[in-house]
């Protein structure tokens, strides 16, 4: 569903991404692996169109996200968006930051927003937060709210950027408990992580990223257990 071809992508002088192909088919959960500054955060940004791209081609089911003719915000709600720290509206409570969405960009009525939103946060395991503002939540409960935010919009493919790099050790795992129900729900998902268990547990396929080149793609026993390229040795080497 989504298709990469040839990506290049560079900023000034900089090349960044170095011819990149890559496939990502529905259902699938491909995790991203690789040093910082190997262009990870850089080619999620290029698939949803949030950065320009200066060769090769990109695809989400059969449609050219670098098109100039595409409606990238349509494209968009194809696809949820984790960052490490997300800022949820301060002065709205969980409830209001889910249902915001799909009122405005989906036009749905507030009582058919407000239930979904109940279900998404619920979902999320944050029933009992409904009402509270993004402040009165831990950094975990504020990513799995990020979560159920990107979920209201009921989007085919999830895009996860280091959704756990910026929380407490022990906030960590609740977060990823919950991109591991999504995992097992059939959601195709892009997960950029420094969790090498995470990345080894539930991905169909583990992508090695090393300076601006996907150095290594493969199911995680084969890139753990039998790495084929001396940078990704070098790489597990130092992160286990
Ligand atoms: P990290 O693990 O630290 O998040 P990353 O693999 O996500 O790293 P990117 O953020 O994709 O790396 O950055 C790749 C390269 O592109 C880096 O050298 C970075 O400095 C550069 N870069 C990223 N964004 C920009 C920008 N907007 N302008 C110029 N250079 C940029
Ligand atoms: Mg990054």
């Amino acid at each position: 569903m989504i298709e990469i071809k040839n990506l290049h992508k560079q900023f000034g002088n900089l090349e960044v991404l170095k011819g990149i192909d890559l496939t990502v088919n529905r259902g699938e959960v491909l995790s991203i692996i690789g040093a910082s500054g190997s262009g990870k955060s850089t080619l999620l940004y290029c698939i949803n169109g949030l950065e320009s791209i200066q060769a090769g081609d990109i695809t989400i089911d059969d449609i050219r996200v670098h098109d100039p003719k595409t409606d990238l915000n349509k494209l968009r709600q194809k696809l949820g968006m984790v960052f490490q720290q997300w800022n949820s509206f301060p002065h709205l409570t969980a409830l209001e930051n889910v249902a915001l969405a799909p009122r405005i960009v989906k036009g749905k009525s507030k009582t058919e927003a407000t239930e979904k939103a109940i279900e998404q946060l619920r979902h999320v395991g944050l029933e009992s937060k409904i009402n509270s503002y993004p402040s009165a939540l831990s950094g975990g409960q504020q990513q799995r709210l990020a979560i159920a935010r990107a979920l209201a919009m009921e989007p085919e493919v999830m895009l996860f950027d280091e959704a756990t790099s910026a929380l407490d050790p022990e906030l960590v795992g609740e977060v990823l408990d919950t991109m591991r129900m999504l995992a097992s729900e059939g959601m195709t998902m892009i997960c950029v992580t420094h969790e090498m268990s995470f990345a080894r547990d539930v991905s169909d396929r583990v992508a090695y990223f090393h300076q601006g080149i996907m150095e290594e793609i493969g199911p995680p026993e084969q890139l753990f257990n039998n790495p084929q390229s001396a940078h990704t040795r070098n790489f597990l080497s130092k992160v286990r």
